[in-house]
């Protein structure tokens, strides 16, 4: 399967579900807290109906003559629905009431003289009364509240029903339901964006480090494919080959196999630095004795290529350097062996060790063929070669990368400017 598209499914997937996993939680938590908001709201507006039922009922109690007007008062424009029987007799204020509530005061009574009787022998003087919820349809949307109960007067007793429909608290619950529903969908719409957001960036290193992987994996073979070429085709020719030509094969397959073994050297020192299994062995260094040495070892081949290597050293004391000698001295021979192969003769190489307090410079200036500012941050890839015509046979553009790796394990720097008056300068800083 094609990177990307493996990418992609990833991806989506990851994002399915991390945000699936999070609308479900908002889901399950949006629900809880719509659950208990309308249950306090339904409580709230049945403890509000008894309290105003407690109200009406001795109020009414107090009336010597209940009189339609009050009545219609208590009714609040129909906000109660009100029946009372005189000794069993319909009050004359009923008369008014259509055939359908008619019925549902029926039905309601029915309910009450079912489920919540009250015993009118057992009451003294005075009022008793019930509160419950009725449900003459079976829809939550057209429910009631009623208040049912009877009161004993000197003039015998005096049944009364309240019946309060619920269509406003049933409206508030729509409308909270609405509200909750809207807001989830939001909730739920940026939550999905935000996953999809999350994961590419979560994978964007992964899928980074994988593209590095393929391509430094084609790069190496591409690298191993010309000397096993070479080598392949001298060992064929070798066959029929005199004496002579058989010796020039057998050096040409000697020196191909050297240069392989040492990409292959190189490769796995990368693949090593990859999988962080690298062991530095840090010791106190004294980096001008270092520098030394490594100036020493590669004046000769400054020498045969007629170019001047010259070194500086500070005068003043330079504490020893908590690092791994050998990456070090191993960093120093890549820039000199670079600066030694793209300076051409009669050039200069200057060595340079400078200690700021804080941080150890080592610099490697040449006033070679340069680096063009637009490849100076490149040439630290792995492979990579400003100039593949230019640059020589046994350069496979891993050296600077080698280099970068050692110096990031010892959480250093390394810098490339160009020297002033041409030519490049790279300054290793270690802390
Ligand atoms: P290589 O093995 O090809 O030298 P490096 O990783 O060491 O690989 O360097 C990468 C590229 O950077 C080189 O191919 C070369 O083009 C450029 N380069 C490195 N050092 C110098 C230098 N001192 N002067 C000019 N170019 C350089």
């Amino acid at each position: 399967m094609p990177e990307r598209t493996m990418f992609q499914k990833v991806h989506f997937r990851l994002a399915l579900l991390c945000g699936g996993v999070t609308v479900v939680i908002l889901l399950a938590m949006s629900f809880g807290y719509l659950y208990v908001s309308e249950k306090s709201l339904k409580d709230n507006s049945f403890i509000s109906f008894q309290n105003d039922m407690n109200t009406v009922i001795s109020n009414l109690e107090q009336q010597t003559i209940i009189t339609g007007e009050w009545l219609a008062k208590i009714e609040d424009n129909e906000k109660y629905l009100i029946q009372l029987l005189d000794n069993g007799v319909p009050f004359l204020f009923n008369e008014r009431n259509s055939e359908e509530q008619r019925q549902l005061f029926d039905l309601a009574r029915q309910t009450y003289e079912e489920q919540y009787p009250i015993s009118v022998d057992e009451l003294g003087y005075g009022a008793a009364h019930t509160e419950f919820r009725f449900s003459p349809s079976g829809k939550a949307a057209s429910d009631y509240y009623v208040c049912a109960g009877v009161s004993r007067r000197s003039a015998g007793t005096l049944e009364f029903l309240i019946l309060m429909p619920l269509t406003q608290l049933q409206a508030q619950l729509q409308r909270q339901r609405l509200l909750f529903a809207g807001l989830d969908a939001l909730a739920i719409l940026c939550l999905l964006l935000f996953s999809w957001y999350f994961t590419k960036k979560l994978l964007l290193p992964l899928e980074k480090s994988q593209k590095q992987q393929t391509r430094f994996l084609a790069a190496a073979s591409h690298e191993l494919r010309t000397p096993l070429a070479v080598i392949l085709s001298c060992a064929s020719a070798c066959r029929g080959a005199d004496a002579v030509k058989q010796r020039q094969f057998l050096d040409s397959i000697e020196s191909e196999g050297l240069r392989m073994s040492r990409l292959i050297e190189e490769l796995l020192l990368l693949t090593s630095a990859d999988g962080s299994s690298w062991k530095l062995t840090k010791e106190p260094v004294e980096l001008d004795t270092l520098l030394l040495n490594v100036f020493e070892a590669f004046e000769p081949v400054a020498v045969k290529k007629a170019i001047r290597l010259t070194i500086d050293l500070p005068d003043a004391f330079v504490p020893p350097c908590l690092c791994d000698r050998e990456r070090i001295r191993q960093v120093l021979g890549i820039l000199l062996h670079n600066a030694l192969s793209y300076t051409p003769e009669q050039g200069r190489i200057r060595l340079s060790l400078a200690f700021d307090g804080k941080f150890y410079h080592l610099i490697v200036a040449d006033n070679g063929i340069g680096i063009p500012d637009e490849e100076k941050s490149r040439i630290f890839e792995r492979f990579y070669r400003a100039d593949t015509a230019r640059s020589r046979k046994e350069h496979f553009g891993l050296g600077l990368s080698i280099a970068s790796e050692i110096v990031s394990a010892h959480h250093g720097e390394i810098l490339v400017k160009d020297t002033p008056g041409g030519g490049s300068t790279f300054t290793v800083i270690l802390p």
